[in-house]
């Protein structure tokens, strides 16, 4: 645009001198007087000269601005804007063309903004994204599947898939996507060095506008949690069922035998029904303590919080702690501090009563029991110490799942369901409780559950 107008001047100041020597020429037969001829000549170069002048001031000067700040413009940088009042039509073409460099800067700063929001999603989501071309290189990784395979994203950007994605199941869901240009899901194993994975793959097509396919889209998620509370809940199931087998086929065999004519004989009828009368007993027992648990494992456990009064609440289970020791020989201690705490009385009951139940029934005839209830800093504790039998180092942890026994036979024959110890740690969690175990092998167990005296819900 400059070249355009410094070429038109070039001509204009060819035709001024033209003009003038004209002009001279024209002139010089009327004027003699070469002076007076010379000044007309100089005022008509004068006039020309203000022409240009005005030009070069109008026009050209705007114009080399304006020129300067488009070719800003094409070099990408938005913010460039011509300076200065420029009047008449090249002051319109300037604010025109400012006016097109902030629409131009603000259309750029949305794009920078989305795409920036674009990447905070793709890097902050909590499912592993990979972008492969219809090539089968891949464009984009976020550092969710990268870390899901411990490499970094520039580990996989710009290379073949088949390249860098180790696993051969994911390998195949890709191909498979290509293949049928459908949406492919599928899960994913993996054994790593620690436990076992699960990832849940989604493969998706991508078609551009003339329905060819252009790429996929990888979606990962971890699904490890989600297996294995499922693996639990089969395990729960088939546990409950296995518990029910035992005592109903038990019942079913002796009822069976006692149709079939063993009534007549009355001993035994009756160690027959003694029997059917202990097995329905077990299941009441794995039933009453299955709707404990169900109700303490809901999201919130209705907890009925008021002023517990632990000595008085011990006071009314001694003469049943009584009577149990003193059926097995069991020498009963108790130390019982005046302690009052914020609980659910009952829950506290269920504790003290799983608590004792257990060491009485893994502690031989003539041993020993201590219960102690006191105060220890902001704390009410309850601690059940036994000479029994004891827990081995590698079973300590365990003892609070829900149908875990040490010695499976003992325990049933105790009549436990295995579910004791982990309502135990239901309560003491849902009164933000903790619960300690102490053991050795043949020598005893203590079991010492503190609870907060002020409830965190109040009362
Ligand atoms: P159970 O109904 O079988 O007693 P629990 O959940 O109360 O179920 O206890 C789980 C397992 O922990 C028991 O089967 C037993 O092996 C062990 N256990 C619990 N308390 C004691 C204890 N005081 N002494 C020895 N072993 C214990």
């Amino acid at each position: 645009m400059q070249l355009y107008f410094l070429g038109r001047m070039f001509r204009f100041s060819l035709i001024v001198i033209a003009i003038l020597i004209a002009a001279g020429i024209i002139l010089f037969p009327y004027i003699e007087n070469i002076a007076i001829l010379m000044a007309a000549l100089f005022f008509v170069y004068f006039a020309f000269m203000l022409v240009l002048y005005y030009m070069i001031e109008i026009y050209i000067k705007p114009m080399t601005k304006i020129t300067k700040t488009v070719d800003q413009l094409l070099e990408g940088n938005y913010h460039a804007r011509t300076q200065g009042v420029i009047k008449g039509k090249v002051g319109e073409l300037s604010d025109k063309i400012n006016q097109l460099a902030r629409h131009l800067s603000e259309i750029t700063l949305q794009e920078q903004i989305q795409s920036e929001q674009l990447s905070t999603v793709i890097e902050n989501s909590e499912s592993g994204l990979v972008l492969i071309d219809e090539k089968g290189y891949i464009h984009l990784v976020n550092r969710k599947f990268a870390s899901m395979f411990g490499k970094e994203v520039k580990d996989y950007i710009g290379y073949l898939y088949y390249d860098v994605i180790d696993n051969e199941q994911m390998q195949t869901t890709v191909q498979e996507t290509f293949l049928s240009g459908q949406r492919v899901k599928d899960v994913v194993t993996m054994d790593g060095d620690g436990p076992k994975k699960y990832y849940e793959i989604i493969a998706a097509p991508i078609f551009n506008e003339l329905n060819m396919l252009k790429g996929i889209v990888l979606v990962i998620y971890d699904i490890t949690e989600l297996k294995q509370v499922e693996t639990m809940r089969k395990d729960f199931v088939a546990n409950v069922s296995h518990e029910l087998k035992t005592p109903v086929t038990s019942i079913r065999g002796f009822a069976e035998t006692l149709l079939d004519g063993a009534h007549e004989d009355v001993e035994t009828r009756n160690h027959f029904l003694e029997i059917i009368f202990k097995e329905s007993k077990r299941i009441q027992h794995l039933i009453e303590d299955l709707l404990i648990l169900s109700k303490m494992e809901k999201d919130e456990p209705q907890m009925v919080i008021t002023e517990v009064h632990l000595d008085h609440l011990l006071e009314e289970m001694m003469p049943m702690f009584k009577q149990r020791a003193e059926e097995k020989h069991i020498q009963l201690e108790v130390r019982n501090d005046k302690v009052v705490f914020e609980a659910d009385e009952d829950k506290v009951k269920q504790i003290l009563l799983n608590l004792f139940t257990n060491a009485v029934n893994y502690t031989p005839e003539n041993g020993k029991v201590a219960i102690t209830l006191k105060q220890v800093d902001e704390f009410a504790l309850i601690e059940v110490k036994d000479t029994g039998i004891g827990i081995e180092k590698e079973a300590l942890p365990r003892i609070f799942e829900r149908f875990y026994r040490v010695d499976k036979d003992r325990s049933r024959m105790t009549g436990g369901t295995g579910l004791g110890l982990a309502i135990v740690k239901h309560i003491v969690e849902a009164h933000q409780g903790k619960i300690e175990v102490a053991s050795e092998v043949n020598k005893g167990s203590t079991f010492s559950v503190y609870l907060p005296l002020k409830h965190p819900s109040g009362t």
